[in-house]
C-alpha cells in the first residue's frame, strides 16, 4: 500500500483549483503520463519541467527603463481610451504614468469591461510585460501581469516557461504547479546526507520548490543542483526496483534443471550448419544458469541474423530433455508462425512436439492445443502474446523464451514472470536491439547477458547507399537489371495510406507504382491486413512467387527469406538507426551480393544526414546503436515512447551515466546492508519507490 502521506499527490489533478473537466483533457496532451495512466494526477505536474524562466526582476521607472526588454512597473492609472465606435481595428488604450513618465497599456480586440475592471482609474497596479518604444511614447502591449499591490506576491518575479498545448495558459499551469507543490507532504529524506552534502543537493521538495519557483534563473537548468538532485531520486528508485526485482527472483529456488543432452544432440544433427563460437559460448551460459539452483533472469543478445532462434531451441530442449516444458513468446503473430517454421523441421528431427498459439487459434482448435499442453503433450508452445491469457496452463513450464526483437516492455514483463504462478520458471529475453551498457542498466537493471557476436558463416556485407528521392527513376532502372537475375526486393514505406497532414511516401500507392513498373510480381505488406493474407503474401515472398514486397514496418520483425538481396527503404531519415539496422539485417542472408538503399527526401537536416552516413559507414550494431545514443538519446533507441516502455521524466539530465551508475551502486549497497527495507532510510526509500510509481517492485519485495 502506497502511504498515506503521498495521496494529495496521487489524486486527480482536477482536485486542484482551476483545473476541470477542460483542463485536464489539455493537461493530458501536455503531461507525459506513464503507460496505463489515463488521467493526469497532481504528481505528474510536479515532473512536469519548466524549460526556462522569464525574468520579470526589473523594477525600473519609466524612465529608465529600456524598450524591448521585460520589465515590471509600478503604475498609476491616468485615462482609459477606448477605440472610436465601430472601429474594431483600433487598439483600446490606457494611459499610466509615474512619477518620472507616462506609458500606454495596448490592448487588440479588447473587452472594455475586463480592462476597466483590472486598471481603474486612479489605482496602483503592478504591470508586468515587455516594454517597447512607439514613436516618442512608451508602451506595452497586452501586459502579462495586472496585479494590484495586495496581489503582488501573484507576480511570478522569475516565471518558470513550461512546455504548454494550444488552450491551456502558462498561468494556468503555474497557478496548478503552486498548488501541486503545496502538496508535497514533508517526507522523511531517503538520500543519504553524505552524499547530498558533497553534491550541494537540496532536499526533496526543496529541489522541486527551486524547480517550479525559481529564485534564480539558474535553478530551472537541467544542471543545477536541484534538477540533478530529482534525476537521481528518479533513477535510484528505479535502480533499487530492478535490484528488488532481482533479489527476489535470485533468491527464489528454481529447479536444477539437467537433459541428458539427448534430445540437443538430434537437433544439432539435423542443422545445416555448425554453431558458432558465441552460439555455443551462449548455450553453455543458459545451460549452467538452467542447471544452478536460482532462476535464470538472462538476456540473449545478438543482432540481427545472429542467430539467436537456433540457441533458444536448445535452451528449451533442456527443459525437454528434463521432462519439462517451454515456451517461445514473440513480439507478433507472423513471427511466431515464422518461429514455428524455423524449428519444426529440427523439433520432428529430434522429436519434439511443438504447438502454436496465437489470437488466432479460436474454439476448438484451441481448446485442443489447452487440452495437450496441461496434459504435457506439447513440449514447446509457441505463441504471441496469448500465451499470458488465464487459461494458458503448462503442466510443468521450466522455462520461458521471450523473442522481444526490438519492441521493448521488458521491464513490465520481467516483474510479471518475476512474479509469476510459477514461481520456478526460467526466463530467457532475446533482443536484437545492441543496447549499450548504461541503457541496459537503466532498463533491466543488472541483468544477465549473453552476446552473440559473431554473425553466422557466410554472410555477405551488405551495400549500403543512401538515394535522394530524385534518383528514384533510376534506382528503379537498377533494380529492373537485378530482379532479371533472380533478386528480390524489400521495399519498405512507413506509412500505410496518404495521410494530408504528411507526405510520407504510402505504401498502397507505392505499391501501385511499381505494379505499372514491374508487373503483378509486386506484394503489399501492411498492418490493415487479415493475418491470412499476411501469411499468403508473405509465403509467396519465400516462395519467390513474388519479386518486391512492398510492406509498411511489418517486417522488421524477424522474417527470413534468404534469396531476398535488396532492402529498399523510404523516407530513411524518418526511421530511427536502430530500426534502420533491424531492416537491413532482412537481407544479406543469402548467397547473392546484398544492397540496403536508403531513399530520402532531400535536404537532409545535419542530423538526419549523419545518421544516414552511419548506416553508409557500418554494420556494426553496437557502433550504430551507440551513434543512435549520441545522436538522438536514448528513449529513441529503445524505442521507449512507442512502446510503453518506462522513460524518464526528470532524468534525462547532463551527468547522467555518472549519476546512474552511482544510482546502481547505492541500490546495490542499501540491499546488502538492509535486505528488509526497514532502518530509517530504508522505510524513506520504501516512500521514494511509491512516490516513481514503482509500486510492482515494493510489492514483490513484501512477498518475499
Ligand atoms: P536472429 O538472431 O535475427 O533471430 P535467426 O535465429 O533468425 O537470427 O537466424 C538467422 C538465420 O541464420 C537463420 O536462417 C538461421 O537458420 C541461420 N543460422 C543460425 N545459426 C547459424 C550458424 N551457426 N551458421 C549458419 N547459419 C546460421
Ligand atoms: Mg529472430
Amino acid at each position: 500500500m502506497r502511504p498515506a502521506s503521498l495521496n494529495p499527490l496521487f489524486a486527480s489533478a482536477q482536485a486542484l483549483t482551476g483545473i476541470g473537466p477542460r483542463l485536464v483533457l489539455l493537461l493530458k496532451k501536455c503531461l507525459a503520463l506513464p503507460p496505463g495512466v489515463t488521467e493526469p494526477r497532481v504528481a505528474d505536474l510536479l515532473w512536469h519541467m519548466p524549460t526556462g524562466v522569464i525574468d520579470r526582476r526589473t523594477e525600473p521607472q519609466l524612465a529608465a527603463a529600456v524598450p524591448g526588454t521585460i520589465v515590471t512597473l509600478c503604475l498609476r492609472v491616468l485615462k482609459h481610451k477606448p477605440p472610436p465606435r465601430g472601429n474594431n481595428k483600433a487598439p483600446y488604450k490606457v494611459t499610466c504614468e509615474d512619477d518620472t513618465g507616462r506609458i500606454d497599456l495596448v490592448f487588440f480586440h479588447a473587452e472594455r469591461k475586463f480592462i476597466e475592471k483590472q486598471l481603474p482609474v486612479g489605482e496602483l497596479r503592478f504591470v508586468s510585460g515587455r516594454i517597447e518604444r512607439y514613436g516618442e511614447a512608451l508602451q506595452m502591449a497586452h501586459p502579462d501581469y495586472i496585479v494590484s499591490p495586495e496581489a503582488r506576491d501573484e507576480l511570478p518575479m522569475l516565471e518558470p516557461v513550461y512546455p504548454l498545448t494550444a488552450g491551456l495558459s502558462g498561468k494556468v499551469l503555474i497557478k496548478a504547479e503552486r498548488q501541486a507543490i503545496e502538496r508535497v507532504p514533508d517526507l522523511p529524506e531517503w538520500q543519504e546526507s553524505n552524499w547530498l552534502a558533497a553534491r550541494g543537493w537540496p532536499g526533496f521538495k526543496a529541489a522541486l520548490k527551486r524547480i517550479h519557483q525559481p529564485a534564480e534563473a539558474q535553478d530551472v537548468s537541467n544542471g543545477a543542483a536541484p534538477w540533478q538532485r530529482l534525476a537521481y531520486d528518479e533513477l535510484l528508485a528505479g535502480q533499487l526496483a530492478f535490484a528488488l526485482v532481482r533479489q527476489n527472483h535470485k533468491v527464489e529456488r528454481g529447479r536444477r534443471l539437467s537433459g541428458d543432452g539427448r534430445i540437443r544432440a538430434k537437433i544439432i544433427a539435423a542443422l545445416p550448419f555448425s554453431l558458432t563460437g558465441s552460439q555455443t559460448a551462449a548455450l553453455e551460459e543458459i545451460v549452467a544458469d538452467l542447471a544452478a539452483s536460482h532462476r535464470m533472469l538472462r538476456l540473449l543478445q545478438g543482432d540481427v541474423g545472429s542467430g539467436k532462434t537456433v540457441v533458444a531451441l536448445l535452451a528449451m530442449a533442456v527443459a525437454v530433455e528434463a521432462g519439462a516444458q517451454a515456451a517461445l513468446m514473440a513480439p507478433t503473430e507472423v513471427l511466431a508462425r515464422q518461429h514455428l517454421e524455423t524449428i519444426a523441421p529440427f523439433a520432428e528431427a529430434a522429436g519434439l512436439r511443438i504447438a502454436l498459439l496465437t489470437g488466432r487459434e479460436k474454439g476448438k482448435a484451441r481448446d485442443s492445443i489447452l487440452t495437450r499442453l496441461q496434459d504435457g503433450e506439447v513440449d514447446i508452445l509457441i505463441g504471441t502474446h496469448a500465451l499470458f491469457q488465464a487459461d494458458v496452463r503448462f503442466k510443468d513450464i521450466a522455462i520461458a523464451v521471450i523473442d522481444e526483437q526490438h519492441r521493448f516492455g521488458v521491464h513490465q514483463r520481467l516483474a510479471l514472470q518475476a512474479k509469476g504462478a510459477n514461481g520456478d520458471t526460467n526466463v530467457l529475453v532475446m533482443t536484437a536491439t545492441p543496447i549499450p551498457r548504461t541503457l541496459l542498466m537503466t532498463h533491466y537493471g543488472d541483468l544477465d547477458v549473453s552476446k552473440l557476436k559473431e554473425k553466422p558463416a557466410g554472410r555477405k556485407p551488405i551495400v549500403t547507399k543512401m538515394v535522394p528521392l530524385e534518383l528514384l527513376e533510376r534506382l528503379i532502372d537498377r533494380i529492373r537489371v537485378q530482379l532479371s537475375e533472380g533478386a528480390q526486393v524489400y521495399w519498405v514505406c512507413p506509412l500505410i495510406e496518404t495521410s494530408e497532414l504528411t507526405d510520407l511516401a504510402a505504401a498502397e500507392e507505392r505499391h501501385a507504382y511499381l505494379r505499372q513498373t514491374f508487373g503483378d510480381d509486386v506484394g503489399l505488406l501492411h498492418g490493415g491486413l487479415a493475418a491470412k493474407e499476411k501469411d499468403e503474401t508473405m509465403a509467396a515472398f519465400a516462395a519467390r512467387g513474388l519479386k518486391i514486397l512492398v510492406a509498411t514496418t511489418v517486417i522488421e520483425v524477424g522474417v527470413n527469406v534468404p534469396n531476398a538481396n535488396i532492402m529498399v527503404i523510404e523516407h530513411a531519415e524518418r526511421f530511427g538507426l536502430a530500426q534502420l539496422h533491424q531492416l537491413r539485417g532482412r537481407v544479406g542472408r543469402g548467397t547473392r551480393e546484398s544492397f540496403c538503399m536508403l531513399l530520402y527526401k532531400s535536404p537532409l537536416g545535419e542530423t538526419a544526414g549523419k545518421r544516414l552516413e552511419m548506416m553508409e559507414r557500418t554494420e556494426d550494431g553496437f557502433l550504430i546503436a551507440e551513434k543512435d545514443l549520441e545522436l538522438r538519446g536514448g528513449g529513441e533507441i529503445l524505442g521507449a515512447r512507442q512502446s510503453g516502455a518506462p522513460g524518464f521524466r526528470v532524468a534525462e539530465v547532463p551527468g547522467f551515466e555518472m549519476l546512474l551508475t552511482a544510482a546502481r551502486d547505492d541500490a546495490a549497497l542499501v540491499l546488502a546492508n538492509d535486505p528488509g527495507l526497514v532502518s530509517p532510510r530504508g522505510e524513506a526509500l520504501r516512500t521514494l519507490l511509491y512516490l516513481f510509481e514503482c509500486d510492482e517492485a515494493v510489492r514483490l519485495f513484501r512477498a518475499a
